[in-house]
């Protein structure tokens, strides 16, 4: 059964109020909506805890997708934990702190993405530290050099917007393909744009501040050769 993914509309909701729809072969438990972002592009999936209406706390280690076409939500509970049972809703709540922090980096990732105008062939959001990989021919890059420039963009304060468009509307309009830094994926009806006022465009499934400043100070710490045509750029707040 489609989860109710509430997240893609809303990235600040810390919690909500969802039914108990069943538990996966795994044991992972799912509900009919979530406020927890599933592991996908390289961004981990959300903890928290589910607490049911008698009280019991359900501590949840990660949620993960079910399906290759990500519309159902497992919430893996930690060993141990109280089960829930049919007919049951809970409150489901994420850690915030880590969730925001993941929320930030994610949106400095389309910065130095913007910074480094390359194919990237790979990424990874952490709530410290985060990196790209691209594919870049020759080295050159200075650390220094993108930083100021990141740093130039989160001082801008600009608007981070998401919206929905359905593969026809973007076969219909040529030019936006054009303006995005990454193609969309088509076959799956609609896609999901994120974008950054005047300076970015992009399909992605993550979540993301609403505005550039709350990323705070960031800084890339290490740029490494990954083969030959690949160069692993990390960023950590500062
Ligand atoms: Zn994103």
């Amino acid at each position: 059964m489609p989860t109710n993914c509430l997240f893609r509309d809303d990235s600040y909701l810390k919690n909500c109020e969802a039914r108990f729809v069943g538990i996966t072969d795994q044991g992972g438990i799912v509900l009919d909506r979530t406020v927890f972002y599933a592991t996908s592009g390289g961004q981990p999936g959300d903890t928290g805890a589910l607490t049911t209406q008698s009280g019991a706390r359900i501590p949840i280690t990660a949620a993960v997708y079910t399906d290759q076409a990500k519309t159902e939500i497992a919430h893996v509970p930690a060993p141990g934990a109280p089960s829930v049972t049919a007919g049951d809703t809970v409150i489901a709540a994420i850690d915030w702190d880590k969730r925001y922090a993941r929320m930030r980096m994610h949106t400095a990732l389309h910065l130095l993405s913007v910074t480094l105008p390359y194919p990237v062939t790979g990424g990874s959001v952490g709530e410290s530290e985060s990196r790209l990989d691209f594919d870049i021919p020759d080295a050159g890059l200075d650390k220094d050099e993108i930083t100021r420039k990141v740093m130039e963009m989160i001082a801008a304060d600009a608007a981070v917007t998401s919206r929905w468009i359905s593969d026809a509307e973007l076969e219909a309009n040529p030019g936006l393909v054009k303006t995005m830094s990454v193609k969309p994926p088509m076959g799956t009806g609609r896609v999901r744009l994120i974008e950054i006022a005047n300076l970015d465009l992009q399909p992605c499934g993550g979540t993301h501040v609403r505005s550039t400043s709350e990323i705070g100070a960031v800084r890339v710490t290490q740029i490494e050769k990954k083969g030959k045509q690949n160069r692993r750029v990390r960023l950590a707040f500062a």
